[in-house]
């Protein structure tokens, strides 16, 4: 049985039993979203299917172009191969230090927080990217020795996976850990969790932390769709406003998903009035199974261009592309004067 297999093609017999857990999840999200014919299109993957309720919920019923359902669900297209999509894009298995920190650019890391995400993301570049033992005690040991030793390193971020679905206890261990640091002064937390599972990501410990510490606390989401944010994301991210924390956000740009002027801009307005400011708008990393979300550089700057007709220059995420090999994430536009776009 390959672990790529097409739903439509198999006989539930045959699975094992991860698989047989995949095939009755999808089954039951789709049950509910009412849309039961779409398991005819997906496949049960390596990377899972995986969606919090709270996520869930704001899928539209029977929407099969719903922009929420299209982010999760493991559509066969995925298995087209394609030999400009690979599995590690951008470089980030080669700029390794230690297993569990990414050291790319200057006076910031990378710290691989968690090996997990409360969501899988079917255009995620971190889908192939080998985690195992990766963030373990032992690892962040070794991470807080290399920090401590490097005072240009002014800045620590805490990716994955997903550091929001580490207990509280462990997050606030290690962000006290970060704190003792005396050059660091920044802790920087890239999170899809606040969005797509904020009862998740209420953390009251850590947030009282958060409100005492020196450090200045950068929470950065994950938000592609204005139908992410809900009164729950709302209400979490005044209580983040009360505990200090700068919340900015970062878009994956996606092909059907919100590769139009009118979805980013109202993005970025719906963002700010929960108080979170437009960060990046990231083109996506050409990750093997993800070529159906690519939208065109030339299509990504003109759709960008029209952006900003629209919204006061602080609601402009910046357009960027991850390049292997710069030392800093690329402005589009850099690279269409380079390639004559
Ligand atoms: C994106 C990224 C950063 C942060 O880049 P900023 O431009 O400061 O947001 C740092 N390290 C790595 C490895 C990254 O991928
Ligand atoms: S939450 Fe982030 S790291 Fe996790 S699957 Fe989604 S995009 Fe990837």
């Amino acid at each position: 049985m390959r672990s790529n297999a097409k739903v439509s093609s198999i006989s539930f017999d045959l699975l094992n039993s991860s698989q047989k857990k995949q095939a009755k999840q999808l089954h039951h999200l789709l049950a509910e979203i009412q849309l039961p014919e779409l398991e005819n299109d997906c496949h049960l993957s390596e990377f899972p299917l995986k969606v919090p309720k709270h996520f869930a919920k704001q899928i539209q019923l029977k929407n099969p172009t719903d922009p929420l359902l299209r982010q999760i669900l493991p559509v066969n297209q995925e298995l087209e191969t394609n030999e400009h999509y690979k599995k590690d894009p951008v470089g980030d298995l080669d700029k390794n230090p230690l297993p569990s920190l990414i050291h790319k650019y200057y006076g910031r890391v990378l710290l691989i927080a968690s090996p997990k995400c409360d969501i899988h993301c079917r255009y995620c570049f971190r889908r192939h990217f080998p985690y195992e033992n990766q963030s373990n005690n032992r690892a962040w040991h070794q991470a807080i020795d290399y920090i401590q030793a490097d005072d240009s390193i002014h800045e620590v971020i805490l990716s994955g996976g997903d550091p929001m679905s580490l207990s509280e206890n462990v997050l606030l261990k290690l962000s006290q850990k970060i704190e003792s640091i005396q050059h660091v002064k920044t802790l920087r937390i890239h999170s899809r969790t606040p969005v797509v599972s904020p009862t998740d990501a209420a953390q009251k410990e850590w947030l009282e932390w958060a409100k005492t510490t020196a450090l200045n606390i950068v929470l950065v989401v994950h938000c592609n769709h204005p139908n992410e944010l809900s009164t729950q994301t709302h209400e979490l991210f005044k209580r983040y406003q009360q505990a200090g924390l700068h919340l900015l956000n970062q878009t994956v740009l996606l092909r059907s998903i919100n590769d139009s002027v009118d979805v980013l801009e109202k993005l970025s307005h719906a963002l700010f009035a929960q108080s979170v400011m437009p960060y990046y708008l990231h083109q996506l990393d050409k990750v093997q199974g993800a070529a159906h979300f690519q939208v065109a550089d030339q299509d990504a700057l003109i759709l960008h261009q029209a952006l900003r007709e629209r919204l006061p220059g602080y609601l402009v995420p910046k357009l960027v592309q991850e390049v292997a090999g710069e030392p800093f994430k690329t402005p589009l536009y850099e690279l269409a004067d380079e390639n004559g776009i």
